[in-house]
This record gives C-alpha cells, sequence and structure tokens, in this order.
C-alpha cells in the first residue's frame, strides 16, 4: 500500500483510524478533499469510463470513444486536446468526474480522481406500489435530474424489472448497485455529457428530500420531566374538550349535509318541471 500524507483536518482523522464509515463524512456534511480518502473507506470501489466523445462515420451516425478529442487551431496545425468523464461507485455512492489533458490515459486518472472527490451517498429503497419486498433494489420515490437541455426522472420499478435506460446510464446504475428502474428523459440525450450529468443531478436531489426517517427525540433534562408532565396533562384535558366540541360540531355538519342532500333530492324534479317549461 502506497503512504499518504494526510493534508486536511479530515484526512488525518481518517488516517489515524478515527473515522472507518464513509457515510460518518456525509452525515456530518464534511467535504472531501482528498482522493485517496475515498479509496481507504471504499475498498470496493468501481469505475466506468463514460463514452462521451464522438467521430462521425462513414455510414452516418457517430462512433462512440471513451475521450473526446477536441482542436484548436494554431498557425503550425492543429493542437489536440483529450477530455475523459469517469463515473466511480460502491453500492450506495456515486461520483462523477471530467478533466483534460494532452494525452488519453492522464486525461482519465484525472477524471478518475475529480469523480472521487464528487462523490456522493444514494437513498435506495423499494418505492414500486408494485413491490413491497422493503429491499433497496430501486430508488424510494421519483427524483429528477437536469444538466443542460436534458431532464431525466428516475422512477421506482419493482423487483425484476431491470435497468431501463440507456447504455451510459446502465454503467452508472450498476456502480451504485441500483438493480431495477424506470426513466423518462427530455432534452438532448444523445448528448452523454449532459446525460449522466442529469442522472447524477438526480441522485443528488434526491439527498435533499427527506423520506421517512424518525425525527430524533428532543433530549429532555431530568428537572424540567415534572412540569412537562402536568403541562401534558393540561394539554390532554384541553384536547379532550376540544375532541368534545369537535364531534358537536361535526354532528351538527353531517344534519346539514342530509338536509342538503334532502333538497337535493328534491331539486331535480323542479329543475325538470323549469326546463319542460323552458
Ligand atoms: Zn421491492
Amino acid at each position: 500500500m502506497q503512504e499518504w500524507k494526510p493534508k486536511t483536518e479530515l484526512g488525518a482523522k481518517v488516517n489515524a483510524g478515527q473515522i472507518t464509515d464513509i457515510a460518518e463524512i456525509f452525515t456530518a456534511g464534511l467535504k472531501i478533499r482528498e482522493s485517496w480518502i475515498v479509496d481507504k473507506l471504499l475498498p470496493d470501489l468501481k469505475s466506468e469510463i463514460i463514452f462521451f466523445g464522438g467521430s462521425p462515420g462513414k455510414g452516418g451516425g457517430i462512433t462512440r470513444t471513451s475521450t473526446r478529442r477536441t482542436a484548436r487551431m494554431h498557425r503550425s496545425g492543429r493542437r489536440y486536446r483529450i477530455s475523459a468523464l469517469v463515473a466511480i461507485g460502491s453500492p450506495g455512492y456515486i461520483g462523477l468526474g471530467k478533466s483534460s489533458a494532452k494525452e488519453h490515459s492522464v486525461a482519465i486518472n484525472k477524471a478518475m480522481e475529480a469523480a472521487k472527490l464528487n462523490i456522493i451517498p444514494i437513498k435506495m429503497g423499494c418505492g414500486s406500489w408494485e413491490c413491497v419486498c422493503g429491499k433497496g433494489h430501486s430508488v424510494p420515490a421519483k427524483t429528477v435530474g437536469k444538466s443542460g437541455s436534458v431532464v431525466i426522472s428516475l422512477l421506482p420499478a419493482p423487483r425484476g424489472i431491470g435497468l431501463c435506460i440507456a447504455d451510459e446510464g446502465k454503467k452508472m446504475m450498476r456502480l451504485a448497485g441500483i438493480q431495477d428502474i424506470w426513466t423518462k428523459t427530455e432534452g438532448q440525450s444523445q448528448t452523454r455529457y449532459n446525460y449522466v450529468w442529469a442522472v447524477y443531478d438526480a441522485f443528488r436531489s434526491l439527498n435533499s428530500v427527506k423520506i421517512d426517517f424518525p425525527e430524533p427525540k428532543s433530549i429532555v433534562k431530568a428537572e424540567e420531566v415534572p412540569k412537562k408532565a402536568e403541562k401534558d396533562e393540561t394539554a390532554e384535558l384541553e384536547a379532550a374538550e376540544a375532541a368534545e366540541s369537535a364531534t358537536e360540531v361535526e354532528a351538527k355538519e353531517e344534519a346539514d349535509q342530509t338536509k342538503e342532500k334532502n333538497k337535493a333530492i328534491a331539486r331535480p324534479e323542479l329543475e325538470g318541471g323549469v326546463e319542460v317549461e323552458g
């Protein structure tokens, strides 16, 4: 193993073994600024190169390539630059990074490092009505992501459906450990760059949504407990009184409603009479 010199406070904690689970970093809301932290805490990290480059072929269409080559003009010819887009992931986590360099391998390595710094946790679940297994094989709820003109919706799917998503999206789902998904895409989805960033954005927006997590109970000091109990009793009495009055009101309402229904039943005949006259 290569030895690392931690440059940040977080890095020092990880190196000292004070943080052993990457989830602790996310719950604390800390930002990872050193890519080796991700390598250390997620040893089964996998990576995929997103094929976002391409060159027009003879028979029409585009041949997808792993990197995008761009050229700028120089007085002595073209100067090329290679950019790469790499996704990394481990079940429950996904990262995406882009970088450019003069060479393929350098661009890919730099993109991979960038992806590690962009790693986010993914909320997994079984949000489909057709499946009640309750295991994390899909997303817990519908989520929408955007990048450029591409708008992608990820929808929970029941077990066994598989990944109903374009190839580059499939790579991301496999990295993230999601087995079943339905998707809906709008915009120029053939722009792979925006497409995968939209998928990433959808996962990120899922993290800002609160889903079925029980609220932590507030800590009550021992001295305050009896006072609270008294308050609760009075509150209960008040609540009971309110409930009684509420039932009275409801009863009145019901009576009113039945009256109205009777009126409604009586009305058609009257209206019919009017129509005949007209
Ligand atoms: Zn399920």
